[in-house]
């Protein structure tokens, strides 16, 4: 008891100096509470892929996981993996995060002051210079929000809380903060960073060094005596320099203020990027705008389009891209890549497109298939199909059959996409078949070959699915 009581004098004495932790877990306090955990609990959490050697309490209706997690039980064996998906352990995110674009509508319990609201509209300014596809704005109406940051008074180690991570494409609703140390009159350094903490879990964020506490908690290992605990306030010593040093995701809060590093923006924008391209799919004579969107701040951004040679101009500087064909000959599918350079990390958004008219030029081959290889058509009944090679840049087509002579024959209605049924039938012989298609750039030439109608019912082809049989 008397260890105890001085490590509890070390606690008050650390928090004098504002080098507080999460919580203080790296005492031997927190070894009690662990041990008090049901053994059920600890394996499904190890399943999971938390650590739980420490950080782990009792609270309220559940758990404290790693310092600053709350699960439920009926949490915990949520996460639990199944066979298949067994989770690595301390995973930088989880596999479970927001889906798609969306606007996180973040509650602040007014009881907070002045101080710690414009704590929180740090925090949140802080994800939104990002630009990511989800966009944190502040709502009044707690009923209505999608995060809700709670006031709570608990005289005890601990700090805040999260939630757990999102279930469901959504984020984890509830995040808690003591007022003990969260306050006006506290007004800790760190306010902001915690509030960005806990909105990470929420989003699916891990702590970056739980299986290494000892780079933000300092010393840990069981039966701590005092002076590993006073280490713990501050970093330890010899701490590699590196670019996690002052993440926001680390495990332990050495109360000062940190705004995102270079690579927690990293690892924001490759979990949450909203890079979209905007603009046409068809790339038609004139200029044809696209624009890339939610570019993080400070991103550098260029573009370029593949094949070479195709445009005008095939790469440039900037958000937008002006592209126009080289020639009203271009006929093609191409790739428009806008390349975002931030922190030294390139991330790439890519479009496909398709430049000029639909490409049935000398090259471009279209069949016939009424028997499915057979290559001729039938003069004696329907059934005989054609289509054109690549659905991409077709929205509709005509076919027409002429004699060798030249003499057009039939010109069928304009039909819908790239396949259809040639229901014209000639007597048997050889004829020309063409067809020309239309995109949203124009209409191709007409482009044909010869083919040889037959009729099926004397050859026992059938195109109804008759017997082959040798005359
Ligand atoms: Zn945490």
């Amino acid at each position: 008891m008397k260890k105890k009581t001085h490590l509890k004098l070390i606690v008050r004495t650390t928090i004098i100096s504002t080098l507080l932790f999460f919580t203080f877990s790296c005492t031997d306090s927190e070894v009690v509470y662990t041990n008090e955990i049901p053994q059920e609990i600890i394996a499904s959490l190890e399943k999971a892929g938390f650590a739980t050697e420490e950080g782990l309490r009792e609270f309220r209706d559940g758990y404290l996981v790693e310092t600053d997690i709350y699960l439920t039980r009926d949490q915990i064996e949520v996460l639990v993996p199944n066979e298949e998906g067994h989770p690595t352990t301390e995973q930088y995110r989880t596999n479970n995060l927001v889906s798609g674009f969306r606007t996180i509508r973040v509650f602040m319990d007014p009881d907070f002051g002045n101080f710690m609201q414009n704590a929180f509209d740090d925090a949140l300014a802080r994800y939104n210079a990002l630009n990511l596809r989800l966009t944190f704005v502040r709502t009044l109406n707690q009923n209505n929000s999608d995060i809700s940051i709670e006031a709570f008074f608990e005289n005890s180690i601990t700090l805040g809380f999260s939630a757990g991570s999102p279930s469901g494409g959504n984020p984890a609703r509830n995040i808690g903060l003591n007022t003990l140390y969260y306050s006006d009159v506290a007004a800790r350094p760190d306010a902001a960073t915690t509030i960005a903490h806990e909105i990470g879990h929420a989003v699916g964020f891990r702590h970056t060094d739980f299986m290494n506490r000892a780079f933000s908690c300092g010393v840990v290992e069981l039966n701590n005596d005092e002076g590993d605990a006073g280490v713990g306030a501050n970093h330890i010593p010899n701490t590699p320099v590196g670019p996690e040093a002052g993440s926001w995701m680390l495990a332990c809060s050495n109360n000062t203020n940190r705004p995102f590093t270079n690579a927690d923006q990293i690892a924001l924008i490759d979990t949450y990027a909203g890079l979209v391209i905007n603009g046409n799919t068809f790339v038609c004579s004139g200029n044809n705008t696209f624009t890339l969107t939610h570019v993080p701040q400070g991103g550098t951004v260029t573009w370029q389009v593949t094949p070479a040679n195709i445009l005008n101009q095939n790469t440039g500087n900037g958000t937008t891209a002006v592209l126009t064909p080289a020639s009203n000959l271009v006929s093609t599918e191409a790739t428009l890549t806008f390349s975002v350079v931030i922190n030294g990390v390139t991330f790439n958004s890519t479009k496909d497109i398709w430049v000029g008219k639909p490409d049935v030029g000398p090259d471009a081959q279209f069949s016939n298939d009424p028997y499915g290889s057979t290559g001729y058509f039938c003069s004696s009944h329907y059934g005989n199909t054609y289509s054109f090679p690549d659905a991409f840049e077709i929205s509709s087509h005509q076919y027409r059959l002429k004699n060798l002579s030249g003499t057009v024959l039939y010109t069928s209605s304009i039909r819908t996409g790239r396949s259809g049924t040639a229901t014209y039938t000639p007597p048997a012989g050889w004829y020309i078949f063409q067809a020309r298609a239309t995109n949203a750039c124009g209409t191709s030439q007409w482009i044909g070959t010869e083919v040889e109608y037959v009729d099926c019912s004397i050859g026992g082809g059938g195109g109804d699915g008759g017997e082959e049989g040798e005359l």
